[in-house]
């Protein structure tokens, strides 16, 4: 496997298959969900066993099928399309047929999920890259998600969404009104990774919330094909993770 380059989606799955035969302390795989065109959503849970109950951390990638330089895809429909060619290459949504009268593929399974869905920094057209579907979790890729969290939600200490768009941690809401009830404590963990990444690697991220970060969001969104390779995170420790993963409006 080639770290250095981007890879297919059989590649990717071949280096989870691998990671967890090389490595069967650590690593094993579960299937959580299905895709629109019917693929096997896998994810990687590592960590040594434990007779003691242990907090788990969420990471989910991929879920912008453009954002290649992810691994461990949840948009696996919407990734293999952005490798067709130069005409599909900056796919960004789901795979899923439009509804009603419309004739364009896709929602944005980022903007699909059930927190405060439809508010902000989304569009009713089903053409556009921003589309937020038919209905909350109406995309299957969104409800897995959901649905698997929603049954480990005491489990977990802190979720995180791995975007490539710049060197921002987003914290939630993405909503400019309404702040997360932690936010003090969200801000303190993003801080603090912002040190321990400037000191490691001496990248220098920003951290907040995606309407104080984000200032040019809109104008953001549709200049994203200039942007950058970086990770943002949606950082969370006592929210639900139902809430979260709608809050990242990149
Ligand atoms: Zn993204």
């Amino acid at each position: 496997y080639d770290y250095t380059k981007y890879n297919t989606m059989d590649e990717i799955s071949a280096w989870m298959n691998q990671m967890e035969r090389e490595n069967p302390d650590v690593v094993s795989s579960m299937i959580y969900g299905q895709t629109y065109e019917n693929r096997n959503i896998a994810l990687l849970k590592i960590g040594l066993n434990s007779t003691t109950p242990k907090k788990a951390v969420w990471m989910d990638c991929g879920i912008h099928a453009r954002e290649w330089i992810v691994k461990l895809l949840l948009n696996m429909d919407g990734y293999i399309y952005s490798w067709i060619d130069n005409t599909t290459r900056l796919w960004r949504k789901s795979r899923s047929p439009g509804t009603g009268n419309c004739t364009c593929f896709g929602t944005d399974l980022n903007r699909n999920f059930y927190a405060n869905w439809g508010m902000v920094g989304i569009s009713r057209k089903c053409c556009l890259e921003i589309y937020n579907g038919p209905s909350a979790l109406s995309e299957q890729e969104a409800k897995a998600i959901t649905e698997f969290l929603g049954m480990h939600q005491n489990q977990l200490l802190c979720y995180l969404t791995i975007h490539s768009y710049g060197q921002l941690i987003l914290v939630p809401y993405g909503h400019p009104n309404i702040s997360a009830p932690n936010y003090d404590e969200l801000m303190e963990v993003g801080l603090a990774a912002v040190k321990a990444i400037e000191s490691v690697h001496g990248k220098s991220y920003k951290v907040g919330s995606s309407p104080d970060v984000l200032i040019c969001l809109k104008q953001c969104i549709l200049n994203f094909k200039s942007a950058a390779i970086t990770v943002t995170a949606t950082l969370w420790t006592t929210l639900t993770a139902l809430w979260i993963s709608s809050t990242n409006v990149i």
